[in-house]
């Protein structure tokens, strides 16, 4: 073991994105002193092999996990199991930095929603939907997103960058912090977690994967399975890999029950399509343990272009005997879009179609309307000069649609 030093060993730096790298120990000796170190984003191994590195034991992480996410604690100062000197150099070299809240919003039916101010000027947003005992947060991936889906505000507003780790979770972090939600015997202010926010959660696959994984880590969030949902338009070789490491559910955005409306309105489907997809997504369910799991099939329906009822038969054929549920999202209209919202007769339609073939499907409902708390929305109007900004109302599953 290491002995212990007063500072910790340059051997981990944080790059600008603050994702922890290991320095190749050459350069170790030669280069400045590295950032402060933040662990916020780590999961246990992560944070295990941190303390092993500087010399401390193992069971360290599980301490410091406790104090960052069972009671928000930020200052290792007020870690009161740690020993004054570990306390000490903690507090030189490393930091639990959640991100900056830029501006909060309550709506009048309980949703409330965070624009967060991330590192190099982006701008994402959480949303959190009570529904009677349960609450559901919205995470976002990304600042932006480059698969240009051709109803999405978020799309339209291009790529910007990856969040860290630390930024994804912090999204949890944040929200419980926001309901001083710490103190034991408070009830759960997060009790299911949908990456449904901004941006393309498998195109960040590490930071994504660590941050689902410290979701459902009992030192973290502890939350089951069943209640963190991943939604993804379709990155099938990520998708893929998601299977040996993870086990959340999954959502797929399918919008289309065949691949020539799917490359108009989802070009990665030009990639991956429809075959692969619903292959691929069904791989990973087919490896989980828990056997009456099912894919959420998502479909936002756009009037006139996905929405009619030979498009509802044909989706139906499409999912024969697939293991699924289905969510229909009635498209969330906003300026210079190019699509329109179907009517309600439209919606049902649909809905009856797939209903009498068998499936189980839901509509996802509107909630917190009057603070335009969609994920993408707040965003779209702080960072948009021309009003392109994303108008789609927030159309959250019920927790029981993504709970499996
Ligand atoms: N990138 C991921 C997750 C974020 S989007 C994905 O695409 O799955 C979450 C869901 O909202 C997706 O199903 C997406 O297609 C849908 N969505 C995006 N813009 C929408 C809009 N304007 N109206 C309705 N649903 C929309
Ligand atoms: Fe990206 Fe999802 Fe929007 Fe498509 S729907 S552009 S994948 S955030």
């Amino acid at each position: 073991m290491k002995s212990r030093t007063s500072s910790l060993p340059a051997t981990f730096v944080v790059d600008k994105e603050q994702r922890l790298i290991r320095m190749p120990d050459a350069l170790i000796a030669t280069t400045a002193p590295a950032s402060k170190v933040n662990l916020l984003g780590m999961t246990r191994a992560q944070l295990e092999s941190f303390f092993t590195e500087i010399g401390e034991k193992k069971f360290r992480a599980q301490q410091v996990m406790k104090w960052i996410h069972h009671q928000g604690v930020r200052d290792f100062q007020e870690m009161t199991n740690l020993g004054k000197a570990l306390r000490d150099r903690l507090s030189q070299t490393a930091e639990i930095t959640p991100p900056i809240i830029d501006s909060q919003q309550d709506s009048a039916d309980g949703t409330r929603k965070w624009a967060i101010k991330v590192a190099g000027g982006g701008l994402v947003e959480a949303v959190l939907i009570p529904e009677g005992d349960r609450a559901t947060l919205c995470v976002s991936s990304q600042v932006g997103c480059s698969l240009d889906c051709k109803f999405c505000s978020t799309g339209k507003q291009g790529f910007q960058r990856d969040l860290t780790a630390a930024e994804i979770i912090g999204q949890v972090w944040l929200a419980i912090d926001s309901y001083d939600g710490w103190q034991a015997g408070k009830g759960r202010v997060v009790t299911n977690v949908v990456m449904m926010g901004m941006g393309e959660p498998l195109l960040n696959f590490d930071n994504v994967v660590s941050s689902l994984e410290l979701m459902c880590d009992d030192l973290a969030y502890g939350l089951s399975k069943r209640k963190v949902t991943l939604s993804t338009s379709g990155v099938v070789p990520a998708l893929d890999q998601l299977a040996d490491l993870s086990d959340v559910s999954l959502a797929i955005s399918l919008h289309a029950p065949n691949d020539a409306i799917r490359d108009q309105i989802v070009p990665i489907n030009k990639r991956y399509p429809i075959a692969k997809l619903l292959s691929s997504a069904r791989a990973y369910i087919d490896v989980q343990t828990d056997k009456k799991r099912v894919v959420t099939i998502e479909y936002t329906l756009l009037a006139g272009v996905n929405d009619q009822v030979e498009h509802a038969r044909e989706l139906a054929q499409l999912l024969d005997g697939y293991p699924c549920k289905i969510n229909l999202i009635p498209f969330n209209d906003f300026p210079n879009s190019g699509f329109k919202r179907p009517s309600g007769n439209a919606v049902s339609r649909f809905w009856k179609v797939l209903m009498e073939a068998g499936f189980i499907v839901t509509v996802r409902t509107t909630r917190g309307d009057d603070i335009d708390a969609a994920c993408g929305q707040l965003v779209g109007e702080v960072n948009d000069r021309t009003k392109r900004s994303a108008r789609y109302r927030a159309q959250y599953e019920e927790t029981d649609t993504v709970e499996g």
